[in-house]
C-alpha cells in the first residue's frame, strides 16, 4: 500500500472512456450510487466507490 500523503480534500474522478479529470464542482457532494457526468466527453458515470479522494467510477450504458 502506498502511503500517499493527501493534504487536498478534494475528489478526484478520472473519466474511464476519455482519460481527463472529470469536474466536480457540479457535484459538491457524489456519494456511491450517484450518476454524474464527464464533462470532457459527455460520458455518464455511475460512481462505484469513493476513496481517499478518488472516485472510481463506471461507464452507464444507456445506449439500449
Ligand atoms: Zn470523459
Amino acid at each position: 500500500m502506498a502511503s500517499e500523503h493527501i493534504t487536498i480534500m478534494k475528489n478526484l474522478c478520472v473519466c474511464p472512456e476519455c482519460k481527463n479529470n472529470v469536474d466536480l464542482s457540479r457535484y459538491p457532494s457524489v456519494t456511491t450510487g450517484m450518476v454524474i457526468e464527464c464533462n470532457h466527453c459527455g460520458m455518464t458515470l455511475l460512481v462505484k466507490d469513493i476513496a481517499g479522494g478518488k472516485i472510481a467510477t463506471e461507464i452507464v450504458d444507456e445506449g439500449k
